[in-house]
């Protein structure tokens, strides 16, 4: 089968080559990947920038090496191992990409994404970036027939971990939530979500570009960063936001507390270019009980709810590439307004 191979560091690492087709366990299933998403994830360890999953380490140690990378992707069942039970073969299927042991306390509690094992698909073992790959029948989801590939492929690293981060801010009707970083991956389903759960929804995105098709996902306005904080005032008669979603860390770190009034909450998840942020003078935090509310990604029971609201849920896509120029897409996802995708089948 033709895999994008990661030799290491570099784009120039990133080759297409033939390469066996994975055989499925009895307790696997083979994927036959129809397309796949790119990350901040895959653009960080390509251009060996640093990331986190737990480690700190960068890259994250890649298993096995050569890799294939590919955190999110979606595509047709090819085969099934021994013991699938549920999952036939031709079924389409979307796919979670947490691994995770199922026996821990984190595991029984639902937190699936923090457990105490936790592992994902693509960084422990080989990823979507290929024709086929295997995934554990725990991981495997059947999705509806008229569900979109760009939505069924989204939907673990990017619709789940919005899902999630709006899930621990408790946001109420009337809430207004600010989201930085709009136009990213997991930015325009957070949008979409807030919306759906009533809030007044201020989208923060650099691009003017992306004005109009944010109003359509769901913002009620759309600002720049720098004029995010003039805006909530006037906007909220200087009460402020009740919630701030920052999935870029440092960059707009000092933005997304300024916007908050008394009690409210920052989410924050991701970012690149720096791991590092300073907190700020503290009195401007504990001074208004100011939460500070980390997540990652998003549980499985989060995952498969999500499936249910595919019909209410838009993707914009920026570019499509084929698997033989997929190695341009590292070289500009910094810039993106929208997902990128990769066809491979
Ligand atoms: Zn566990």
């Amino acid at each position: 089968m033709k895999a994008l191979v990661y030799h290491g560091p570099g784009v120039e690492n990133l080759r297409l080559e033939e390469v066996k087709t994975p055989e499925p366990n009895s307790h696997e299933v083979l994927v036959k990947v129809k397309l796949a998403g790119i990350t901040n994830l895959e653009y960080l360890i390509v251009n060996n920038l640093p990331y986190s999953l737990f480690t700190l380490k960068s890259p994250p140690p890649l298993t096995p090496m050569p890799h294939i990378l590919g955190i999110e992707f979606s595509g047709f069942v090819e085969r099934v191992g021994d013991h699938v039970k549920g999952i036939r073969e031709g079924d389409r299927v979307a796919v979670y990409e947490v691994l995770f042991d199922g026996t821990c306390d984190m595991c029984s509690q639902g937190s699936t994404q923090i457990c105490r094992k936790v592992g994902h698909i693509g960084i422990n073992s080989n990823g979507g970036y290929a024709e086929y790959t295997i995934v554990p029948e725990t991981n495997v989801f059947p999705i509806p027939d008229d569900m979109d590939w760009g939505l069924a492929t989204s939907l673990s690293h990017s619709v789940t971990t919005a899902y999630h981060a709006l899930n621990k801010a408790n946001v109420k009707l009337g809430d207004t939530v600010v989201v930085f970083g709009a136009s990213g991956n997991v930015g325009m389903f957070a949008v979409q979500f807030a919306k759906m759960l009533g809030a007044n929804v201020v989208a923060v995105t650099r691009d003017p570009q992306n004005k109009e098709w944010l109003k359509e996902f769901g913002a009620d306005y759309v600002v720049r960063p720098d004029e995010v904080v003039e805006l909530v005032k006037k906007t909220t008669n200087g009460r402020m936001a009740e919630v701030s979603i920052n999935p870029l860390g440092v960059d707009v770190w000092d933005k997304s507390i300024e916007v908050l009034g008394p009690n409210g909450k920052l989410v924050f998840f991701g970012g690149y270019k720096s791991l590092q942020v300073t907190l700020g003078p503290l009195p401007l935090i504990y001074g208004r009980e100011i939460s500070l509310i980390s997540t990652r990604i998003g549980s499985l029971h989060e995952f498969k709810q999500v499936i249910k609201y595919y019909k209410k849920l838009k993707v914009k896509t920026w570019k499509i590439y084929e698997l033989e120029s997929a190695n341009e897409a590292f070289k500009e996802v910094l810039d993106k307004n929208g997902k990128q995708f990769i066809k491979i089948s």
